[in-house]
């Protein structure tokens, strides 16, 4: 059974970029549908800090306030290069209106925007997986499977996931916001280029005392780099990169159980890996752990989409490019740039010109290509600059900073370490 569909903007993908893209359509009047394979948002941290020019953008979107009520903030950022502190970083003269960082666990922040773009009447279609686009000489024709469970056995009954009805969509726009492994991206035969190493990163999620902490820890070793970020509620997240990486799978994605506990296979997920990496690479006060209440490894690659824009098609978020999970710059990046990319699409839906779309896709790729130089985990690097410390370049990489903030740190750290790049808008 065929459903024909005709919005203005197709959304694929209901992750933070898929709906904070949403949400600036709501903001623009623009009709629009959104569709995710999930049955809902994330259930995990992921991605937790952002940025002072993410709460700009969030702010102009009339949704801060309620991000801010369930955030803590982190006024300092103190780098530790292996057992000893380098330095501390205070955020409080950021150029910004929000000179810290938010943490927030992504899940939280996905339950605000869903809220957000609900409140306004319009539903998610959970459950609704894209299944194949193409290019007719009409436009798009992007065809969508809706997901139904259902009992299946004699025997043994259980439950499956089968396809209830296919819909067809006939939008003027498509905005791509499915994630790393983007099927849309796949379809269109798009190369995902590689334009850094890839690492591995291990999570950590811990109970602790119920002392607040409001400062972002980052070590930084020939290992890797480390953080450890306070959440909320006396929880506390560490992370930790390595240039182990597993296979890249689809259980990267969130609809798919993630290495839970699974320490046979990842013998780095256990208690005694965990206490031995803090001991070496974050050795600082973090007062007592009382437990790990998620662990998961996740493989990382620094990517960048061929194409970002393409007749028709908008790449965004993952999609488009992702790398730095330490100072969740995908994300960091991915937020205002979903708005930047409803706001060219207004005057493309105009008046047919696609200028202002192609200039958005090119800054999008050419900060990015300013990002992946600097150089992110490269040990042979890193050894060479032992001797003066710590690459400078590595600390702007793993702090959850971007543009005119990131510039101003660059400068400031500038006055005491060698500079190769400075990242600019
Ligand atoms: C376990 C884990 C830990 C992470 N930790 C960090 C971290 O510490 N720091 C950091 O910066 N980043 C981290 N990330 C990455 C971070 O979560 C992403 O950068 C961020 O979510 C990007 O948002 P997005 O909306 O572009 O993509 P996603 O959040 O991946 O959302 C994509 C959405 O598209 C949907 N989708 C996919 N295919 C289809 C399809 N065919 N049809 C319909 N819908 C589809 C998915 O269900 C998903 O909801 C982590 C990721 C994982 C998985």
């Amino acid at each position: 059974m065929w459903k024909r569909k005709h919005p203005t903007v197709l959304v694929a993908g209901a992750g933070p970029i898929g709906m904070t893209a949403a949400i600036s359509l709501l903001r623009q009047g623009i009709d629009f549908e959104i569709v995710d394979k999930a049955s809902g948002p994330c259930k995990h941290s992921k991605a937790c800090m952002l940025s002072p020019e993410t709460m700009e953008f969030l702010n102009d979107l009339g949704i801060l306030d309620q991000v801010l009520a369930k955030s803590i903030r982190l006024h300092a950022v103190q780098l530790f290069d292996g057992g000893s502190r380098l330095a501390n970083l205070s955020l409080g003269e950021l150029p910004s209106p929000f000179p810290f960082i938010a943490s927030i666990p992504q899940m939280d922040l996905e339950e605000i925007l869903l809220e957000c773009i609900e409140q306004s009447g319009k539903k998610i279609r959970w459950n609704h997986r894209i299944a194949s686009v193409q290019r007719l000489q009409e436009g798009l024709c992007i065809e969508v499977d809706r997901i139904g469970k259902h009992m299946m056995g004699y025997a043994v009954m259980h439950e499956e996931k089968l396809v209830d009805a296919t819909l067809q969509y006939f939008p003027k726009v498509l905005l791509a916001a499915d994630g790393f492994h983007s099927l849309i991206r796949r379809l269109e035969k798009i190369e995902y280029e590689q334009v850094g190493e890839d690492f591995g990163s291990v999570l950590f999620e811990v109970r602790r005392n119920p002392r607040e902490d409001h400062v972002l820890k980052l070590g930084f070793s020939n290992e890797g780099c480390s953080a450890y970020v306070p959440l909320p509620h006396g929880v506390g997240r560490f992370g930790f990169t390595s240039t182990y990486v597993e296979e890249f799978s689809a259980d990267r994605d969130k609809s798919h159980p993630i290495y839970d506990e699974d320490l046979e296979k990842f013998p780095e997920l256990s208690e005694s890996h965990f206490n031995h990496m803090v001991e070496q690479r974050l050795p600082s006060q973090l007062g007592k752990i009382k437990e790990i209440t998620w662990r998961a490894s996740v493989p990382f690659g620094v990517r960048l989409s061929e194409s970002i824009w393409n007749q028709g098609i908008f790449f965004l978020g993952d999609a488009a490019r992702s790398g730095f999970p330490i100072g969740a710059k995908s994300l960091n990046l991915g937020l205002p740039e979903a708005g930047a990319v409803v706001t060219a699409l207004t005057s493309y839906l105009e008046t047919g010109d696609d200028t202002e779309l192609v200039n958005v896709a090119d800054d999008i790729r050419m900060e990015w290509e300013d990002l992946s130089s600097l150089v992110y985990f490269a040990s042979d690097r890193f050894t060479q600059s032992k001797d003066n410390g710590v690459d400078p370049n590595i600390i702007l990489q793993a702090s959850p900073l971007t543009g005119k903030d990131l510039e101003y740190v660059a400068n400031r750290l500038s006055q005491v370490m060698r500079i190769d790049f400075l990242v600019t808008n």
